[in-house]
């Protein structure tokens, strides 16, 4: 058996029962929650710490669904959501993991939506083209020779209006101030300033390190044909051994002392700044 049974447990309240099994050879986790719910669903999802605000894993998140070994249009994701009866399909950046959940009543199309993020995530055409951490990440852009050169990119955009909103930078500040020694500090979105320091190089070392099923957890849902669906998994599983590195979640409660922070945003030019003071309190610690 290339799955092994951990745990099995009733789960009255949806309806469910929740068996967590573990892939022998690499230690994957997944979580099936059985039930006849004829809505299956699929979600893959892994460990990404960020070490900085250059938004690597936010990045990745959008360079894996720019085609795969077996899926290599340019944007399987968008052919995806045109084709498919699926009634969910999305990819998350949190500040600590990176999910990529699926949904559809249909069996054919649920077995379907599912190989496709399994040969995303696991085989992405980024490694061998770097155009994709140019087009999702960062890139100089030059419209006309008299203008100056600016950086382009999805996320380097993206996040650039995200960042942009006072309440988000306030959001930011806090999180960095109360957890200084944790990856909760960073930006996992990426920083618009620090998107353009991540090289090729960076980018593949963390997929290489955290895109392994040793760091993932797979959780399944619904009336699924079990047998079909685990062997779907194995596939991209096996043999790719044991990956030791464990990713560090853990952080230390907020320095105990009474702290003020303060900062600036950017407000439209000739706008008056009087009475736009965002937030203005003290947290002090005993
Ligand atoms: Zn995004």
């Amino acid at each position: 058996m290339a799955f092994k049974q951990i745990e099995t447990q009733e789960l009255p309240d949806i309806q469910s029962v929740g068996t967590v099994y573990e892939h022998v050879e690499t230690g994957a986790k997944v979580l099936y929650l059985a039930n006849d719910d004829s809505n299956k669903a699929f979600t893959i999802g892994f460990k990404t710490p960020p070490y900085n605000d250059n938004g690597i894993a936010h990045i990745i998140e959008h360079s894996v669904l720019n085609g795969s070994e077996k899926y290599p249009s340019k944007e399987p994701f968008v052919e995806l959501v045109k084709g498919s009866l699926n009634t969910f399909v999305n990819a998350m950046t949190f500040s600590d993991k990176t999910i990529y959940p699926v949904a559809s009543t249909n069996k054919k199309d649920f077995m379907h939506l599912m190989s496709v993020y399994l040969d995303a995530v696991f085989k992405p055409n980024f490694y061998s083209n770097a155009q994709i951490l140019a087009q999702e990440g960062w890139h100089h852009h030059l419209e006309s020779a008299e203008d100056d050169l600016i950086y382009k990119g999805v996320v380097y955009n993206e996040m650039k209006g995200a960042t942009a909103s006072p309440e988000r930078q306030v959001q930011q500040h806090l999180t960095h101030q109360l957890y200084p020694n944790s990856i909760y500090r960073h930006e996992s979105g990426g920083n618009p300033k620090a998107i353009p320091s991540l090289t090729q190089e960076e980018f593949v070392a963390f997929h290489q390190t955290y895109y392994h099923p040793s760091n993932s957890l797979t959780v399944l849902y619904g009336d699924i044909d079990k047998k079909e669906t685990f062997a779907a998994l194995e596939d991209y599983f096996s043999g790719a051994g044991k990956h030791s590195e464990k990713v560090d979640l853990s952080f230390e409660p907020a320095v105990p002392d009474d702290a003020v922070f303060e900062d600036t945003y950017s407000i439209t030019a000739g706008d008056n700044p009087e009475g736009k003071r965002l937030f203005g309190f003290r947290v002090a610690c005993i």
